[in-house]
C-alpha cells in the first residue's frame, strides 16, 4: 500500500509511514470500524430480506403442503382400492 500523506510505499503491516511518520494504523483501524459497520448493515439487511421472503413464502409452502397431503391421500386411497379389487 501507499502512504495517504506522502505517497511512499508502506508495508501493509506497518503502523507508521517510514517516509513521513504518518500513522497508518489509525487509518486501518478506521477502515476496520467502517467495514464492521457496513458488514453489520449488510447482515441486518439480509436478515430483514430473509424475514420478508419467509413471510411471503410461508403461505405458498403451507398451500403446497396441503395440496401434497391431499395428493398423497388420494394416491393412497386409489392404491388401496386397486388392492381390494385384485
Ligand atoms: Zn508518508
Amino acid at each position: 500500500m501507499y502512504c495517504p500523506k506522502c505517497g511512499a510505499e508502506v508495508d501493509e503491516k506497518a503502523a507508521f509511514c517510514p517516509g513521513c511518520g504518518y500513522q497508518i494504523k489509525s487509518k486501518s483501524e478506521e477502515f476496520v470500524d467502517d467495514a464492521a459497520r457496513v458488514t453489520g448493515e449488510v447482515i441486518e439487511g439480509a436478515v430483514d430480506l430473509t424475514k420478508k421472503a419467509y413471510e411471503k413464502t410461508k403461505p405458498v409452502v403451507k398451500d403446497a403442503a396441503k395440496k401434497t397431503k391431499g395428493l398423497v391421500k388420494g394416491v393412497a386411497k386409489k392404491l388401496k382400492g386397486e388392492e381390494e379389487k385384485s
